[in-house]
């Protein structure tokens, strides 16, 4: 993860418009456009922006929102968390303690055990398929 973009420049080349707009600049995809609300295989959700291990589908569910949703993240996920009062709404807004990449947010409506949603951008996920789902 040493290779990192170091200026704006850099990330716009690294990244997909899509993928730039919600990392580096907070964007949010509209719902039920991403390619991740509907992904249902297992696997590990790493960071677009720098490849960090954040979230397993073992804790994805289902929220009905149109976006990724997990209920907590993966143990010693470097996550960042602050609040976020634009759009005249108060929410936590969740960003990749790694590379800085805005996520999404996280809020206090979620299932047993953790009762949180982490509603993520499928933009600012990668999905890196358990063994088990590889094609042979
Ligand atoms: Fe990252």
């Amino acid at each position: 993860m040493s290779d990192l973009p170091k200026t704006d420049a850099e990330w716009r080349e690294k990244l997909s418009f899509e993928q730039y707009h919600v990392l580096r600049q907070g964007g949010t995809e509209r719902a039920f456009t991403g390619k991740y609300w509907d992904e249902h295989r297992k696997g590990t959700y790493r960071c677009a922006g720098c490849g960090q291990p954040l979230f397993s589908s073992d804790t994805k569910y289902e929220s009905g929102t149109g976006w990724p949703s997990f209920y907590q993240p993966l143990e010693g996920a470097k996550i960042e968390e602050h609040e976020d009062r634009s759009y005249g709404m108060v929410r936590t807004e969740v960003k990749c303690g790694n590379c800085g990449g805005h996520l999404g947010h996280v809020f206090p409506d979620g299932p047993d055990p953790t009762g949180l949603r982490y509603c993520m951008n499928s933009a600012a996920l990668d999905l890196e398929l358990a063994e088990e789902e590889s094609p042979d």
